[in-house]
């Protein structure tokens, strides 16, 4: 049997390969940070890591969890409700939902997983769950999992959501769900508009953080602080694998009966480890650290501004950003490519996205700045970008 399968997949994998869609991975031989050292191309300036804070290396963080390894040792072997949960967990819980200004919280391995389990165990064929074309992967797969009657509106068109609502209508219950930030544009999602139609056509709302979460608003608390939202929202769901640290875990914040239901029905918190303690503690020094000083997210916003208009100087086509996601239009796959691999032999670690991740003639380089980059590095950016634009003929 298995060697017809093989051919099977082999033949799939060429195919792959054939099409330019391969991904390769490639290796980093030091912590995740500004600065790395890769294996295929030696020291290089990150631009790629969702490391928003530059909390991937922080020796806070490090510290907090080394001291709950040595207190309360390595992993949990359990699930939250039979013998999974630590008072950390909890206190983690507590410190999510006050940063949020929520009722309550539950945590999961990942937020792919909040998203997976949040769906399903809310709402059945009765309702309808209206998602915006863009939303991320998990968000489908959770949404595929639930019976409810699904509805979509293109990316951030207020219009079209209007439209669908209207179709919603004969539901009974019905919720708007949509990412923060658009990972491959870094547009944020309209959420003053979202609720208000939320509220004319009797909906909840919910937002998934992972990239606006320690991003968005003044003190990173997401968009329903850039939006004056805060405690308004039903639903959140976010990573502590992006800003909040970039290690593993995520969470579902809201209403306090949501997140009660969840804990009583949620598949991926009922059948799937806790978090170690000491991701737990890291998470709960974290908080902590950026509920203290402002520090790391005014200087993440001041690098955003900053890089942004050097590369609009330099002449680059950027798409409009409100979050620290800058994509520069390139449109060619090809040349997307090239100038990507250009700029690692420059010392900078950018990724390119072409079709299908973006749409067809949007190729584009996404840069993702940090907390962690001083302005060297981002002078350094751009000088390479500037440098590899003129030889590639974007430039002039
Ligand atoms: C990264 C991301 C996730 C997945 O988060 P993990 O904790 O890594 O599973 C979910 N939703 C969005 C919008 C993301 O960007």
């Amino acid at each position: 049997m298995y060697s017809k399968f093989q051919d099977f997949l082999q033949t799939e994998i060429a195919g792959i390969k054939d099409a330019g869609l391969y991904k390769n991975e490639r290796v980093i031989i030091t912590p995740q940070s500004a600065e790395i050292k890769t294996a295929e191309a030696g020291d290089v300036l990150n631009f790629c890591a969702n490391n928003y804070l530059g909390l991937a290396d922080s020796k806070v963080l490090i510290d907090a969890a080394k001291k709950a390894l040595d207190d309360r040792g390595y992993g949990m072997s359990s699930v939250r409700f039979i013998c999974g949960t630590q008072d950390l967990h909890k206190e983690l819980e507590k410190k999510i939902s006050d940063f949020f200004g929520t009722e309550d919280t539950i945590l999961y391995a990942a937020c792919f997983d909040a998203n997976g389990g949040v769906f399903e165990p809310l709402l059945n064929e009765e309702d309808a769950i209206i998602s915006d074309s863009l939303n991320h992967a998990s968000i489908i797969d959770g949404v595929r999992l639930c019976k409810a009657q699904r509805f979509r509106y293109a990316n951030a068109d207020m219009a079209d959501l209007e439209k669908q609502l209207q179709d919603a209508q004969k539901c009974r219950f019905r919720l708007v769900v949509t990412d923060g930030v658009f990972s491959m544009d870094g547009n944020v999602a309209p959420l003053d508009k979202i609720y208000a139609l939320a509220q004319k056509y009797d909906a909840m709302v919910m937002v998934d953080e992972s990239h606006s979460a320690g991003v968005c608003g003044h003190t990173g608390r997401g968009t329903t602080e850039q939006y004056n939202l805060i405690g308004k929202v039903e639903i959140l769901t976010g990573t502590l694998g992006k800003a909040f640290g970039g290690a593993v875990g995520g969470f579902t914040t809201g209403k306090r009966e949501i997140i009660e239901m969840l804990r009583q029905r949620s598949r991926p918190y009922l059948f799937s480890n806790s978090i170690p303690p000491m991701i737990a503690a890291a998470g709960i020094a974290m908080f902590d650290l950026i509920d203290k000083t402002n520090t790391l997210q005014d200087k993440l916003h001041s690098n955003t501004s900053y890089f942004v208009e050097k590369m609009k100087a330099a002449g680059f086509d950027i798409k409009p950003t409100q979050s620290a996601i800058c994509a520069v239009m390139l449109y060619d796959a090809k040349l997307s490519q090239d100038f990507a691999s250009e700029l690692q032999k420059e010392g900078i670690f950018v990724t390119g996205f072409y079709y299908p991740v973006v749409p067809k003639g949007q190729a584009r380089i996404r840069v993702q700045v940090s907390a962690a980059h001083e302005i060297e590095h981002l002078d350094k950016c751009v000088e390479a970008f500037t440098k590899i634009g003129k030889k590639l003929g974007i430039l002039k």
